[in-house]
Parts: structure tokens; C-alpha cells; sequence
């Protein structure tokens, strides 16, 4: 691809495509930004973990300082199961390594990065002062929500007139709907604002979302299987000394996932589920030998996404043993209604190995991948997305989870 046309491929969609290779770079605030008119994701926000201090360049070499430094310690050992991950680290090794030195070779896409979080000024500073979803579901399940929707040609929702702290409808029409336990949609072309006890949340365009507890996620099963999804996204809470220890939302046991309605929310004509894994071998032993065959999904491929600083460094040592900087997609194709294996064969060879590099956001908060999987998915298009325990709302999908407003709230915003 020709660099100029390359470099507005990235500007325009946020993905930027290096020749002959299995690697992307994205650059989520951008791909986010597509979906909203009057209001823009906040890139000092987002980045706000990666971008705090300046770091070394990458090819700057540590100089000794003079001082003599103590021998490290032998590490223990490895155990069985630690073997096997560290062989599958050394199987991912080269790849990483290969779309790495695209990035660093890229200099027009790292002075880009350099300046990713210059912006105009922010809609709010804090976050809502509410308590968090999850305890406000608890106290007040009945919690109703108020939807300002722009109509007809109506101009878009605009912030305050006399404020400029937070985002507020004009122009619009309202609808109040349960705040929980209830498909909210906003299903017109434009930005709509949702407010829950004087606190506002920013929808983008053709969005929709189910805030429960998984106890209610049932009630999305579609009641004929052609309403179903292709497309299927799924982050869990795995349990975790990490999750656990900054007590950033609550966690699940493995069991509890085995009971997902995959099936049930699958399309007639099949899915592609694309599920995120940390690194922790026993955790993808459960997914390969009883996570998907409970939920009836074959194994297609395993995708990277390789964490980043500004500068293009990797957040950290790449053979870190118990802090990679890379994280796991691993993709199935549920079968949908025809359960044989003719369906099965129908399915798109999904390119194995592919690296999608990007700028890390919030604690856990995952890179807006659909677009890069949209040519692997079965059946119809537009497709029919969901993402299970979303902590955002996107265009063109349904986001369900117990905090699904999470990242909508107007801290993460600019005025446009
Ligand atoms: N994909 C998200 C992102 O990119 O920001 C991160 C999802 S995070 C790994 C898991 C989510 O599952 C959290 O928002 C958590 O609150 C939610 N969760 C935990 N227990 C849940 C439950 N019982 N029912 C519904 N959601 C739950």
C-alpha cells in the first residue's frame, strides 16, 4: 500500500496496515471517535497511563552508572504448567518481535504517537458522583434512566449553555426506561445522552446496552435464532491477584462462565466468538478443553495485542515471565442453527497469529478490535454484535454487563 494512502487509511479508521505483515497498529481513540459527532473521546484520558511521564527512547541502550550492581537471583525452577507457557511464549516470541520492529521502523507513526494526547479541553475532570453500577443496582433496582435523543433535524446534543462542566441534551426527544435489567437503545444516527440520578452518560450513534447482573443475561437470547449475533465479544472477570488487588470492578470463578448462552445468542448461520485470555496457563487450558467445548465453539485462532508506550517501547520486558506485555484473542466460530460439519467447513480460515499493537487504556480496558475481525464473520451484514461485560458502548453493537456505562461517562469526553 502506498504510504500516503496508508497514512489516511490510518487517520481516517484509526488502523494503520504495515506491508507484508500479520501486524496493525490502532489507535483506539480514533476508532472510537467515528461513532460520535458532537463529542470526542478524550485522548489524555484514555492514554492517561502511558502517557504520564516521559520515557527512553527504545533504542537508547542503558548506560552503566558506574556503580557495581548486585548478581540477580536464579529464579526457581519452572513447574510443568509454567513450562508450557513459557513455550508458548517462545512460539509467540518471533511474531511479536516481527511486528515490533514494523511499528519502530514506522517514524512517521511514532512522531504520531508522541502527540496522541494533545487536545482541546475536557467536558468534566471527575468522574459522575455516583456509587459505582453494581452497588446502585443492588440498592435501587428500579432506577429509572431518562434518553435525549436527537431528532429529525434537530441539531446535535450540545453541552451546557451555561455550563461547560457536563454534556446535556437540547433539541431532543426524552424516553425514560428502567435503568436496569432493560435493553436501552438509542437507534438514531447521532449521539444521544443518558442520564441516571443527575448524572450523564454519552451514547454513540446505533448503540444499545443491557446493564445486569449475569443472573439476568438470559433475557437477551434472542427469540428466533436469525435475530441472533456473528459476532460475539467476550472479556471476562477472571479471577486474578491483579483484578483482585486493585478491586477495579468484581471478578467470577471459572465455573460460572461454562453457562453462558453462547449458543443461544449465535445467529442461525454461525458466530465468530472472539474471547480475551490473560496469560496464565491454567486459564487457557480451561478454555481449550471445557470453556469452549461447553459452549460448542471451535477453536480458529489466536490474535496479540501487543501493549505499547509512546514512544513504541513495550510497556514492559517482553520476557517478563509473570508480566507479559502482550495479552490474547482467542478465536472460535460457534455453529449457529445447522450443527453439522458442512457448516462448520463453511466458516472463514481466520489468519492465525495476528498482532495488533496500541497504547493501553484504563486498567483492563481492551482495544476496540470488531472491525479487524468483520471479514472473518459468518452471515449477514451488517453484523449483529454483542459484547459480554462491556465497560463501554459501541456502534453498531449491544453492550451488556453490570457497568456498561463505565467509560461513557463524560470524563472521558472532549467537546468537538
Ligand atoms: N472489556 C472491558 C473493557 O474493555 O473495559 C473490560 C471488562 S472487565 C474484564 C469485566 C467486567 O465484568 C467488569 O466490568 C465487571 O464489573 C463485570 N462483571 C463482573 N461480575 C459480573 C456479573 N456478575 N455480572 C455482570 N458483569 C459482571
Amino acid at each position: 500500500m502506498d504510504g500516503e494512502v496508508r497514512w489516511r487509511v490510518f487517520h481516517e479508521s484509526g488502523i494503520y496496515l504495515f506491508d507484508d505483515s500479520n501486524a496493525v497498529f490502532m489507535d483506539p481513540v480514533r476508532v472510537l471517535n467515528r461513532w460520535y459527532q458532537g463529542f470526542s473521546v478524550s485522548p489524555s484520558t484514555y492514554y492517561s497511563r502511558f502517557l504520564k511521564s516521559p520515557t527512553p527512547n527504545p533504542t537508547v541502550i542503558n548506560v552503566s552508572s558506574g556503580k557495581r550492581k548486585r548478581k540477580p537471583k536464579e529464579p526457581p525452577p519452572l513447574n510443568e504448567r509454567e513450562l508450557v507457557a513459557l513455550r508458548r511464549h517462545q512460539e509467540a516470541r518471533p511474531l511479536l518481535v516481527a511486528a515490533h520492529e514494523c511499528l519502530l521502523k514506522s517514524t512517521q507513526l511514532l512522531n504520531a504517537l508522541k502527540i496522541l494526547k494533545s487536545e482541546p479541553t475536557r467536558l468534566s475532570t471527575c468522574l459522575n458522583g455516583q456509587r459505582s453500577f453494581v452497588d446502585l443496582q443492588q440498592v435501587a433496582p428500579q432506577l429509572e434512566l431518562t434518553l435525549s435523543l436527537r431528532v429529525g433535524d434537530a441539531h446535535a446534543l450540545q453541552p451546557h449553555n451555561h455550563s461547560q462542566d457536563s454534556p446535556s441534551a437540547q433539541c431532543c426527544e426524552q424516553k425514560v426506561f428502567p435503568a436496569f435489567n432493560n435493553l436501552v437503545a438509542n437507534d438514531t444516527k447521532y449521539d444521544a445522552v443518558a442520564e441516571i440520578l443527575n448524572n450523564r452518560y454519552i451514547l454513540p450513534r446505533e448503540s444499545c446496552f443491557y446493564m445486569s447482573d449475569l443472573g439476568q443475561i438470559r433475557n437477551l437470547i434472542p427469540a428466533h435464532a436469525d435475530s441472533g449475533f456473528n459476532l460475539i465479544i467476550v472479556d471476562p472477570p477472571w479471577e486474578n491477584a491483579s483484578a483482585h488487588q486493585k478491586s477495579r470492578y468484581p471478578t467470577l470463578p471459572n465455573r460460572y462462565f461454562l453457562s453462558l448462552p453462547i449458543k443461544q445468542l449465535t445467529h442461525s448461520e454461525g458466530a465468530l466468538v472472539a474471547l480475551w485470555v490473560t496469560n496464565r496457563e491454567k486459564l487457557r487450558c480451561f478454555v481449550e478443553n471445557e470453556l469452549f467445548p461447553a459452549w460448542g465453539v471451535s477453536y480458529a485462532a489466536n490474535f496479540y495485542w501487543l501493549k505499547v508506550k509512546e514512544n513504541g517501547s513495550w510497556i514492559c520486558d517482553l520476557d517478563l515471565f509473570h508480566h507479559r506485555p502482550y495479552e490474547c484473542l482467542i478465536l472460535g466460530y460457534s455453529p449457529g442453527k445447522v450443527n453439522n460439519t458442512d457448516n462448520q467447513s463453511k466458516f472463514e480460515p481466520v489468519n492465525n497469529d495476528r498482532v495488533i499493537m496500541s497504547i493501553p487504556g484504563d486498567y483492563s480496558r481492551k482495544p476496540p478490535i470488531a472491525d479487524l475481525l468483520l471479514e472473518y464473520l459468518p452471515g449477514i451484514k451488517p453484523p449483529r454484535c454483542i459484547e459480554l461485560f462491556a465497560r463501554e458502548v459501541m456502534a453498531g453493537c449491544v453492550a451488556w454487563g453490570n457497568e456498561p456505562l463505565y467509560f461513557q461517562d463524560p470524563k472521558y469526553f472532549v467537546k468537538k
